[in-house]
Formats: C-alpha cells, sequence, structure tokens
C-alpha cells in the first residue's frame, strides 16, 4: 500500500490551531492585552468595531520588537518567554504557549507596527492568513500596536457562526473586565465604534473596581485581607445586601490572571450562608497570590483554569476570611461563628411574620349531646389542617412531593381535551362554586370534567405575563403609568449600554425614560404591571438577563424582555394567594395562547384523571 501520512502544511496546521486559540473577537482581545501587559506597557488603549469582527486593534507603550522578532512573533512556539520546560513552572507571564499571534494571523488580515524604544526607526509589517504581505521600516512610536481586521475572513462558517455585534462586544467587554480588574497600576482605554467605553487611569485596586462598575459601587465593597504561608489574599467582597439575583460580579485572579474556580467559589457562597437570601450571589473582587510553582495553568486552552497543588487548605482559609471580614465590618450583625448552623433560622423564614395559631371553637359543641360528637371532630380536622398548612409553609422552596409522584406518563396533555372549549364549559361551575385550593403555596388545584388539575402558580402566572408582555412589544400597545416625580437610578457605564440597546423594546412595554448619562437614568413612566419600588430590580435583571443572552436561547430581543419581566414580576411559590387570585390566575391562563408550558419550558400544570386515581385505589 502507498504511503498516506503527510504532514499538514503549516498554514492548515495554524488554522486548525486557531480553532482552539480564537473562539471569538473577544479571545483575540485577551491574547493581545495580554501581550501588551507581558510587554510591561504602562497604557494600553483597545479600539474596536462591529463586535471586533471588523476591527480589534491594541495599542501598547510597552518594549517593542526587533525587525527580527517582528517576523518571528508570527510563528507558531515562537516566543520569548519560556525557554525550557522547567520555565513553565515558574511564570510570571500571561503569555508562554507562543501561539496566539500564529493563530490570530492565520484567519484574519493583521498589522502589525513596533519598536523597541532604542531604535530609531520601526517596523510595519501586514500579514493576511498566514502570509507575510509586506515588511517595511517605518517611523512609529515606542511599543506595538496590533490591529486585527476581518476575523475569519477565510473561514466564513466560523464567521457566520459568530452571534451579533452587541452580544460579541459584551464577551469583549467581559474579557476587558477581567483584564483591567487584574492590572490597576496600568491605565487602559476602550473605544467602541468611536465612542469611549472606559477610561481607566493608573490606579489601586478599589478605585479601579469603582471606575469599571460605577460609582455606587464604591459603598458596596468591603475589605478583605489575609496573609498566610500558603496565599495571601486581597480584595473585596460585596456586602450582603447587595448580593444579586444573577452571577455576575465574581471575580477570581491568582497571581493577577483571571480564573475561573467552582471550587472556590463555593468557598465564598458558603462563607456567606445564612446572611444572603437563597437563590441570591454575592459579588467578589478576590485577588490570591501563591507561589508559582504551586500551580498548574497548563491545563486549558484558555487559561482561565487552574490547578492548586492544596485546594483544601485555600479552601478553608478563603472561607474563613471572608466570614472573618463579613464579621469585622460589622456587615453582619451579629455573626457567631461557633453557632451551630442547624439551629439557625432558615433566611427565607426570618423574614416571615409569626403568624398566631388560629383555634376554631365550636360553640354550639356538647359533648354530651348525641350527635354533636361528629361536628367536634370534622372541626378539629379543620383546625389540624391548618396547623400542618402553617408547618409546611416551613419548607416551601423545597421541592413538592406532589408533582413527583404523579409519573408523567400517566399526565394527558391532550391540547383539545384540556384547553379551551373543555374549560370554558368548566369555567362556569369553577366561578360560582370557587372550586379551588392552594396547595403548599405552590399549587391551585381545581376540578375538571374528567378529575382535577394541578396548576404551578408560579409557572402559570410567568406565561400569562409572558403573553401579556410580548404583545404589548409586538402591537406596540402598552399602557403606561407617568410618574409624578421621575425616579433616577445609577448603572455603571457598561450597564447603560446595554440598556441604551434594549429602551426602545422598553418603551413599547410601557417604560418612558428621560436622560441617560453619567451613570444615571431618569425614569418618568413605568409600565402599569410594574410598581415604583420594583424599577429597578426589573431594569437590573433585564440588564443581566441581556448579558447572559450571550450563551441564551431566546428567539429575539422582545421575546427576551417578555421572558425576563414575566420571571422577575410573576407570583412565586410561597406566595399565599386568596382565593379570587387563584380564579383569576385559572381563567387567565386558560385563555393564554399556550397555556401547557411556561416561558421557560416546564409544563405548568397536570391533569389527574379520574381513572387515574381509581387506578391507585387498586
Ligand atoms: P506568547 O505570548 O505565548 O509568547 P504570542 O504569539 O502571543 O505568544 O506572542 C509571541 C511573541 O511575540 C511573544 O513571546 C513576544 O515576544 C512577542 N510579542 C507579542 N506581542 C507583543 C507586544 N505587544 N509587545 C512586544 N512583544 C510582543
Ligand atoms: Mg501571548
Amino acid at each position: 500500500m502507498a504511503d498516506i501520512i503527510k504532514l499538514l502544511p503549516d498554514h492548515v496546521a495554524n488554522q486548525i490551531a486557531a480553532g482552539e486559540v480564537v473562539q471569538r473577537p473577544a479571545s483575540v482581545v485577551k491574547e493581545l492585552l495580554e501581550n501588551a501587559i507581558d510587554a510591561g506597557a504602562s497604557t494600553i488603549m483597545l479600539i474596536v468595531r462591529d463586535g471586533g469582527k471588523a476591527l480589534i486593534h491594541v495599542v501598547d507603550d510597552g518594549i517593542g520588537m526587533s525587525a527580527t522578532d517582528a517576523r518571528l512573533s508570527f510563528e507558531r512556539h515562537a516566543t520569548s518567554k519560556i525557554q525550557k520546560a522547567e520555565d513553565l513552572f515558574n511564570l510570571n507571564t500571561k503569555g508562554f504557549r507562543g501561539e496566539a499571534l500564529a493563530s490570530i494571523a492565520a484567519i484574519a488580515h493583521v498589522e502589525m507596527q513596533t519598536k523597541p524604544e532604542c531604535d530609531e526607526l520601526g517596523t510595519v509589517l501586514k500579514m493576511e492568513g498566514s502570509k507575510i504581505i509586506s515588511q517595511e521600516v517605518g517611523a512609529t512610536t515606542k511599543g506595538t500596536s496590533m490591529a486585527v481586521k476581518n476575523l475569519f475572513f477565510n473561514i466564513p462558517a466560523r464567521r457566520n457562526f459568530l452571534k451579533s455585534n452587541h452580544v460579541e462586544l459584551r464577551h469583549i467587554t467581559d474579557e476587558f473586565h477581567r483584564v483591567v480588574l487584574a492590572h490597576p497600576t496600568i491605565a487602559f482605554h476602550f473605544h467602541n465604534n468611536g465612542s469611549e467605553m472606559f477610561n481607566l487611569p493608573k490606579s489601586n485596586h478599589r478605585q479601579r473596581i469603582v471606575n469599571v462598575f460605577g460609582s455606587k459601587t464604591n459603598q458596596k465593597l468591603v475589605p478583605v485581607t489575609e496573609a498566610t504561608q500558603v496565599v495571601k489574599i486581597s480584595g473585596f467582597i460585596n456586602k450582603p445586601e447587595f448580593a444579586k439575583k444573577s452571577r455576575g460580579e465574581q471575580f477570581f485572579f491568582v497571581n493577577h490572571r483571571f480564573i475561573k474556580s467552582p471550587y472556590l467559589h463555593h468557598a465564598v457562597v458558603s462563607a456567606f450562608e445564612g446572611v444572603i437570601k437563597p437563590d441570591t450571589y454575592p459579588g467578589y473582587f478576590l485577588y490570591l497570590e501563591v507561589d508559582p510553582a504551586s500551580i498548574d495553568i497548563n491545563i486549558h486552552p484558555t487559561k482561565t483554569e487552574v490547578k492548586f497543588d492544596d485546594e483544601h487548605t485555600l479552601y478553608a482559609i478563603l472561607r474563613s476570611t471572608i466570614k472573618h471580614s463579613l464579621g469585622q465590618f460589622n456587615v453582619v450583625p451579629a455573626l457567631d461563628f461557633e453557632q451551630d448552623q442547624n439551629l439557625e433560622t432558615p433566611y427565607a423564614y426570618k423574614e416571615k411574620e409569626a403568624q398566631v395559631p388560629r383555634v376554631a371553637v365550636d360553640s354550639g359543641f356538647n359533648p354530651f349531646q348525641e350527635g354533636s360528637k361528629s361536628k367536634g371532630v370534622s372541626s378539629y380536622r379543620k383546625e389540624s389542617n391548618t396547623g400542618s398548612q402553617a408547618w409546611e409553609g416551613l419548607y416551601t422552596g423545597l421541592e413538592s412531593a406532589i408533582g413527583k409522584e404523579v409519573a408523567f406518563s400517566s399526565m394527558q396533555f391532550e391540547s383539545e381535551t384540556i384547553t379551551g372549549s373543555v374549560f370554558d364549559e368548566e369555567k362556569e361551575s369553577l366561578e360560582s362554586t370557587a372550586t379551588t385550593f392552594q396547595l403548599r403555596r405552590k399549587y391551585i388545584v381545581t376540578t375538571i370534567k374528567s378529575g382535577m388539575i394541578v396548576i404551578d402558580q408560579s409557572r402559570a402566572h410567568q406565561r400569562v405575563l409572558y403573553e401579556k408582555f410580548l404583545k404589548n412589544i409586538t402591537i406596540k400597545g402598552a399602557v403606561s403609568q407617568q410618574l409624578l416625580f421621575p425616579l433616577s437610578l445609577s448603572f455603571s457605564s457598561a450597564d447603560l449600554v446595554i440598556l441604551e440597546e434594549i429602551k426602545e423594546s422598553l418603551n413599547t412595554i410601557g417604560f418612558i425614560f428621560g436622560k441617560m448619562e453619567n451613570e444615571t437614568v431618569a425614569v418618568k413612566g413605568v409600565p402599569v404591571l410594574v410598581s415604583e419600588s420594583e424599577v429597578g430590580m426589573v431594569l437590573d435583571q433585564l440588564i443581566s438577563d441581556c448579558q447572559m443572552e450571550v450563551s441564551g436561547d431566546s428567539f429575539s430581543q422582545s421575546d427576551l424582555l417578555a421572558k425576563t419581566l414575566a420571571k422577575t414580576l410573576s407570583v412565586k411559590t410561597g406566595e399565599i394567594l386568596e382565593s379570587a387570585s387563584q380564579i383569576a390566575l385559572v381563567n387567565n391562563l386558560f385563555a393564554c395562547k399556550e397555556s401547557l408550558v411556561s416561558p421557560f419550558n416546564k409544563p405548568v400544570y397536570i391533569t389527574i384523571t379520574e381513572n387515574d386515581i381509581d387506578r391507585k385505589f387498586i
């Protein structure tokens, strides 16, 4: 048989390698910023056009490169940062693989200008798909300028795979945040499509965080410091009252490098246990310094995961350091470290008012009178029910057994039988006799011809609100309530960019905005369904959902907005609904176009037919 194995030509190998290094414009931004930092720059400028698809340009005032190095830097495995294998265990630079520039040049048009300080003239080099197009001597300033244009110009499939410009810009901004927070002593500028997004002067960590996330951040920060032999920890946590429903401002840096670590994240979250509401996340900016020899950053191509030698010790130190900060800065009124966790009242229950036990007295009950016995028993039953309901309230939020017990296979989701006309027939009797009741503050139970249905109250309300908002956005028919005194809300400049993007859609559902500048937004009108006190929360949630949408599955911006509003404003599990609200909710649900599933594709209700029940009694 003839030999069939061939070595791949360099440009093909580079394109393949590029797939790993360059996933999207944000990856290029990360690599170029890191190169500038490694070059010892004191000021770095990032310029981006069309979400980085058209242009990513990084200019630094670092050490620059000689003409030969300029050429060599685009070769694969060309690096000035390590020379031998041992160097890998003592890394002080961001890069070390020597792959980034080779990968970027394989899939874009690159123009580099570079000059070391001591040289009179610099080098101007143009590359296209791994090929050098031109190399000239030119008058340039000290440092390096890298312009990367038309990303993936030669791999249309990859280019088509990119998300919209604003989503790509958000990825870039995330990457930018990670880099600038790790390096407060370097000044950064960031321009997008000609307008300035960030202007960050050289500063300390605290000022840098505030400059990035807006002036309102300052009051949220609680300092954290600890120095042990294993690790030095510094940075900030957000005060518990600023914990957010979504993940967002959570940053770990190890030796000035942003990392992701679910394990260390858990250490922080567990330190906050009991002081923040369940389902909310604390914000943190934590800087860890460890011996470079005790970590391995080589395990992931994009280098955000790190392997520590002694993770367990790190976990314990981190957790107790955070607890200490929370206590020391008096953000927790009385945090007793010795106290048994099991004795603590669950947070959700702390907020609730104590309920006075209700005692039903049957005044007509006469123990000596025949026939009144049964009456006595029934009133006792009623009482024990209320008692157990209050007791069950303790467990709200825990998965109810009801939904699970009914096997999915036994549910009948024949939409013809359940929704629409059949239900309409039932509606009459439903309204007049009010045969609904609430189960464990989570489900609404009601009867239909064929048996009963159990409705998840929160999901049902989500469905109702979702359709309502979607309709408002589509036909622009929302009613707005004007505020007598406009609200002034503050947002970071990055949040404002997102708000600007979704402003028009928000108008259609009833928000009226005044000026948006200097990190504040004037809100002059709100949708009728949103109360004044909810506005801040709703907008925060919208912004963070838009950020997340990056990986989300929404069809469109309006779909995303409607989903977020539905989620934020819906009745939650644990809320008591009066009988009139129960009936209204059931009626509204079945007036929906699609009542079976929530906007997040979860079942809204299940039916249990008489047959199903009969079968259980066999
Ligand atoms: P790595 O950073 O892993 O070494 P890169 O492909 O990113 O690999 O860069 C290759 C080499 O090019 C670097 O080792 C460095 O010597 C040089 N280089 C890249 N960018 C710059 C820059 N902005 N300033 C000075 N030198 C640079
Ligand atoms: Mg590099």
